[in-house]
C-alpha cells in the first residue's frame, strides 16, 4: 500500500488555509523569511515549492538570496534584523550552505522562536527532552504520515539509514518518544543488510539511488524513502520502487512521499510560530 504524502499533505494545507483567514480577520499574517546562499539546483527547487505552497495557504514570503561570496557577518546583519521584525514570525536559512559557511553557526543565528526548521541548539535541546519545541520538518513529517495512516509505533523495530541532523538524528528521537526501538546505520556501520531485513519499519535517507533493493527487505516491512536523487531531469528516490513495492507492507513513493510532508510540516511550524507570537 502506498503511503500518500502527496494526499496527507493537502488535508494538512486545507486545515492551515482555515487557520491563516481566521488569523487575517485578527490582522495577523503570517510571514516567511527564506535567506539563499549560491545556487545550488536543488535548493532552488525546494524553495520555488516553498514559494507555492506559502502562496496557496496565505502565507506572505520574503527571499533574500546571497551569491557563495556572502559572509557571516552579512548573513548576522540580516538575520537579526529579521529576528526583530515583529512581521516575520518564521526564519528558514536553506539547507546546504556553501563550505566556507559555518552553517551550524549561522543556524544558531535565528531567534529559537522563529526558528521553524527546528535547528538551533535550543530547539534541538527541547527535542532531546521531549519538551515542546520546532520540529525538524522531515521527520515530523513521516511521523505524521504514519499516524495519518494508524500505523502502529510502540515497540516496532525501526531502522534509519542515515545519521544527518536534518533527517536521521531528530527522526531517531521522535520514534523513541513513540516507544519505537530505534537502530541508526551510517556509512560505517557493520552488518547493515542483517539489521536492514530485520526492521518492522526502515527509513533510507541516504541520498543514494537503487540503494535499497527487493532482496534487502522483509516481507510486510514499512518503508519510508527520504532520499532525492536527480537522473536526466527525473527524481528518485533510495529505493528500487517497483521491485520493493511488490514485497513491502506499506511504501512512501518518490515524489509525492516525505517531500510534500516536509513542506507542510514548514507551513505548519510557520503558523504555529505566528500565533505564538501573537498570543
Ligand atoms: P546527508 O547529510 O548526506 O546524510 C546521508 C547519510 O547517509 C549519512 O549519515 C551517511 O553516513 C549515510 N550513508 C551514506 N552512505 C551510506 C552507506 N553506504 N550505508 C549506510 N549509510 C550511508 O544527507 P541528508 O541531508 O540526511 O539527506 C539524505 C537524503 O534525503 C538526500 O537524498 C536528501 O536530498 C534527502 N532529503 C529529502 C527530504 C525530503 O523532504 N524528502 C528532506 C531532507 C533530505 P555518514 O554519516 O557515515 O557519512
Amino acid at each position: 500500500m502506498i503511503l500518500d504524502g502527496f494526499k496527507v499533505a493537502k488535508k494538512i494545507r486545507k486545515k492551515l488555509i482555515k487557520d491563516v483567514l481566521q488569523l487575517k480577520k485578527n490582522n495577523i499574517f503570517p510571514k516567511l523569511a527564506i535567506i539563499q546562499v549560491g545556487n545550488n539546483t536543488s535548493s532552488s527547487i525546494y524553495i520555488k515549492n516553498k514559494r507555492l505552497v506559502c502562496q496557496e495557504v496565505g502565507i506572505k514570503l520574503e527571499e533574500y538570496n546571497f551569491d557563495d561570496s556572502v559572509n557571516t557577518k552579512q548573513l548576522k546583519k540580516l538575520i537579526t534584523r529579521l529576528n526583530q521584525d515583529n512581521e516575520v514570525h518564521g526564519i528558514l536559512v536553506q539547507h546546504p550552505l556553501p563550505k566556507n559557511l559555518n552553517e551550524i553557526e549561522i543556524f544558531n543565528m535565528i531567534n529559537p522562536q522563529k526558528d521553524v526548521d527546528g535547528f538551533t541548539f535550543d530547539n534541538i535541546g527541547k527535542l532531546y527532552s521531549a519538551r515542546n519545541c520546532f520540529v525538524p520538518c522531515t521527520p515530523k513529517g513521516i511521523i505524521r504520515l504514519l499516524k495519518e495512516y494508524q500505523i502502529p509505533l510502540v515497540g516496532k523495530h525501526v531502522v534509519i539509514i542515515g545519521r544527518s541532523m536534518i533527517v536521521g538524528k531528530p527522526l531517531a528521537l521522535l520514534f523513541l518518544q513513540e516507544n519505537a526501538t530505534v537502530t541508526i546505520l551510517h556509512s560505517k556501520s557493520k552488518d547493515k543488510e542483517k539489521i536492514i531485513k530485520s526492521a518492522d519499519i526502515l527509513v533510507s535517507a541516504v541520498g543514494k539511488p537503487r540503494f535499497i533493493s527487493e532482496e534487502m527487505v522483509s516481507k510486510d516491512t514499512i518503508v519510508i524513502d527520504v532520499g532525492i536523487n536527480y537522473d536526466n531531469g527525473k527524481i528518485f528516490g533510495d529505493v528500487e520502487f517497483e521491485s520493493v513495492f511488490k514485497k513491502v507492507s506499506y511504501i512512501t513513493p518518490v515524489p509525492k512521499g516525505v517531500g510534500p510532508m516536509t513542506i507542510a510540516m514548514l507551513l505548519e511550524n510557520v503558523v504555529e510560530a505566528c500565533k505564538e507570537n501573537n498570543k
